[in-house]
């Protein structure tokens, strides 16, 4: 049976997603930011908590994981780099390692950057990939331990997936991203289509995630520094797609 989702806010710009296997009831937090809106979620769906996948330490990430797992005795599952800095582990994993929710089978992709052992969380079967802080719709996470070379490459890695991958990311920062793409990436269709797409669900006060894969490979500025044409709008013609996106990065900082 295909697996259910379930996305709500937490905090200020977080999102909470639930996995959810109908097959056997088994339904996974993809981080924990806040005990109470995963709560809210589990009793809105019926469903019971038996999983927390972490993607990356951040407080924003983990802070609700010791009051889930008191009351709902779940697997908390966290990355292997970074499990000394998670409450409550009880598995760590790493790229290639099998993580399965109920009879959902998921993959773990290293995707370091953002933190140094960040992770993402394929589940190739029902084409769904679960990014933390890496990847966002029309745009990437802030290289805050890693260097540009390793985003470019986590994000390179992801680029790879099957274009109907569903992307769940952990934060809204969509709209901002629109503005910050528009800005350097001038002559692009699908971004202006993007921007009254995103416009209208931000209006709408809906989510804009989840995206797809295959669309982020054309309106994204962080998936495209390796295409010729953004390269000389940044000023960068002919220099190593990896420098160009070390100069999209830093002017995303300042924007
Ligand atoms: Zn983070």
């Amino acid at each position: 049976m295909p697996a259910e989702t379930r996305l709500f806010k937490c905090l200020s710009d977080n999102y909470g997603v639930l996995l959810h296997d109908p097959s056997t009831g088994a339904t996974a937090a993809i981080d924990a930011p806040e005990a109470g809106p995963i709560e809210a979620a589990l009793k809105e769906t019926g469903w019971k908590l038996t999983d927390i996948l972490v993607t990356h330490h951040h407080h924003d990430h983990t802070g609700g994981i010791e009051a889930l797992k008191a009351k709902h005795k779940c697997r908390v599952v966290a990355p292997a780099k970074e499990a000394s800095k998670i409450p409550a582990v009880d598995e760590t994993v790493s790229q290639g390692d099998s993580v399965s929710v109920g009879k959902l089978p998921g993959t773990v992709l290293d995707t370091p950057g953002h933190t140094l052992g960040h992770i993402t969380y394929w589940f190739p079967q029902d084409n769904l990939a679960f990014v933390g802080d890496t990847l966002f719709s029309i745009g990437c996470g802030r290289v805050i331990e890693g260097t540009p070379e390793m985003m470019w490459k986590s994000l390179l890695k992801l680029r790879e997936l099957p274009n109907e991958t569903l992307v769940y990311c952990g934060h809204e920062y969509t709209a901002a991203n629109v503005r910050f793409a528009l800005s350097i990436d001038k002559e692009n269709p699908v971004l202006d289509a993007r921007a009254v797409q995103v416009e209208r669900l931000v209006e709408g006060g809906n989510p804009t995630i989840p995206v797809t894969i295959g669309d982020e490979k054309l309106a994204n500025p962080f998936l495209r520094a390796d295409v010729p044409d953004l390269a000389v709008d940044v000023g960068m013609a002919g220099k190593p797609a990896s420098a160009v996106f070390t100069e999209i990065r830093s002017r995303k900082d300042k924007f």
